[in-house]
């Protein structure tokens, strides 16, 4: 069984793509069984989200309320 250590490493990291079938296959079971690693991982997303949402920011123009606007859109998706 990995530890919520384990499991947040590999998904803050973004190395569980590059992982071995078998690591992949205890991470999913991890995340169906823990709650606190399934919050995580949905934060991580939300997160990611933002952050590509931002960047199309910055290609337009980056603004003087760039990081009220990242947490309002924060907020409005959670
Ligand atoms: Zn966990």
């Amino acid at each position: 069984m990995m530890t919520c250590k384990d499991v947040s490493l590999l998904l803050s990291t973004g190395q569980l793509d590059d992982a071995p079938l078998s690591r992949r296959l205890a991470v999913r079971l991890h995340l169906a069984l823990c709650r606190h690693c399934t919050a995580f991982r949905r934060q991580l997303e939300r997160l990611a989200r933002a952050a590509r949402a931002a960047g199309r920011e910055f290609d337009r123009e980056p603004t003087s309320d760039f990081e009220s606007k990242v947490g309002k859109r924060l907020e409005s998706e959670g």
